[in-house]
């Protein structure tokens, strides 16, 4: 068995920025990824905007963290050359039974530290996105997007400058807590197992599997996943809009909303799908969804413009029905085990508090049980 300081499970945006956070912190590194490159999974189909933080309850983890880790982001993308834009975002309201939604996004975004947020009226809003119909929007100037591919490109390199090494095709298939640190089992070509003094795991949809597989970790203290997939249709032709459009929120995501690329792409979605395995195919027949809900805020959708494009599958550990659940990051304190720290439910805003949570998760890996 081989012993070392540190492993990071899962090279995702987040394990990626555990590992940087921990290898800048002078600890020996090894992320162990079960695919054979990093950011594959959820951190390859996602939305890529940074958020503001509006939507999340106050207090809670995604709030916090969302709007620390974006003011961070942005000044690490500026730091190192990684694409991105403050193109600013428009919530819209298109029935006067929406204004009271407005309202309440508003008080809880002054809540949660977002105080930029500038109601608009309908003359203002057709000055600044003249295709758009709605009665009244709320302008986040500090929402933007970001080349994700790029950042975690970057991540990896600041990781590996400071020592981190990486093992892809390393699957974590099962664990132990031993009493001098956590034992793990690593499947792949080149089976191995390790004695971490520390273990962060984010495994993104797995994480909860691979905390189960853990042998002296509390079950108790595991959430069940969930599959939530989004899908996503691409815009035929130029986009009509320069900012992006969201509807005020609805069950379990925000609602079909525009999201521009950095090459000024639109596109459309995430909707709403909740599904028994994971498989990224985009049914063409959803579109007969997305026309309508779109055109409450453009009518001027030509049909035929939508073309199905991609999904990415929200790793939820609430069950369909349920109340939302914050981001769920435990360590020593709530299961007991030294060294150890789960990461649960890592849905958005995860992209953009990928520098928060990874200074969270290696706070927590200090405490003691
Ligand atoms: C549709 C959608 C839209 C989104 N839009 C946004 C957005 O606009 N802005 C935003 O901030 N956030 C957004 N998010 C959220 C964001 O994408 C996620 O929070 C983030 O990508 C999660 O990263 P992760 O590293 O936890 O997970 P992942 O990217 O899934 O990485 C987990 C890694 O662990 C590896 N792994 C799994 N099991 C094992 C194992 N047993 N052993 C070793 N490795 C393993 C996987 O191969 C994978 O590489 C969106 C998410 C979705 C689904």
């Amino acid at each position: 068995m081989e012993r070392i300081d540190s492993v990071v499970i899962g090279a995702g945006v987040i394990g990626l920025a555990v590992a940087r956070e921990l290898a800048r912190a002078g600890r020996e590194v090894i992320v162990v990824e079960a695919t054979d490159a990093i950011g594959t999974v959820t951190s390859a189909r996602n939305s890529e905007v940074v958020h503001a933080g509006i939507y999340y309850p106050p207090g809670s983890l995604k709030a916090r963290l969302c709007v620390t880790g974006r003011e961070r982001l942005y000044e690490y993308c500026a730091g190192h050359g990684v694409a991105h834009r403050r193109c600013g975002k428009l919530i819209v309201a298109t029935g006067n039974d929406q204004l009271g939604d407005l309202a309440r996004l508003e008080a809880q975004a002054r809540a949660n530290g977002v105080d930029d947020l500038v109601p608009l009226d309908v003359p203002a809003i057709a000055a600044l996105e003249p295709a758009l119909s709605c009665i009244a929007a709320l302008h986040s100037p500090s929402t933007g997007i970001i080349d994700s591919h790029q950042y975690m490109l970057a991540l990896e390199g600041d990781a590996r400058d400071a020592g981190a090494v990486f093992a892809f095709g390393s699957p974590v298939v099962g664990g132990d807590v031993m009493g001098d640190g956590i034992g793990l089992v690593v499947g792949g070509a080149e089976p191995m197992t390790l004695c971490a003094r520390s273990v962060v795991n984010c495994a993104g949809h797995d994480a909860p599997r691979v905390a189960r597989s853990i042998a002296g970790l509390p079950g108790v203290s595991i959430p069940r996943a969930h599959l939530c997939k989004g899908n996503y249709f691409r815009l035929k032709g130029r986009s009509p809009f320069s900012r992006l459009i969201y509807p005020v929120p609805e069950a379990a995501g925000l609602g079909v909303h525009v999201t521009l690329d950095l090459g000024g792409q639109a596109r459309f979605g995430p909707d709403v799908e909740w599904v028994e395995a994971i498989d990224y195919a985009v049914d063409p027949a959803r579109a007969e969804r997305f026309y309508p809900a779109i055109r409450r805020y453009w009518p001027a959708l030509p049909d035929g413009a939508l073309v199905p494009d991609y999904a990415g599958i929200r790793p939820k550990i609430q069950a369909p029905g349920d109340a939302a659940r914050d981001f769920v990051i435990d360590g020593p304190r709530e299961h007991g085990v030294a060294g150890l720290v789960n990461l649960f439910g890592i849905e958005s805003p995860g992209l953009t508090a990928s520098l928060a949570i990874a200074e969270y998760a290696v706070g927590k890996l200090r405490e003691s049980g």
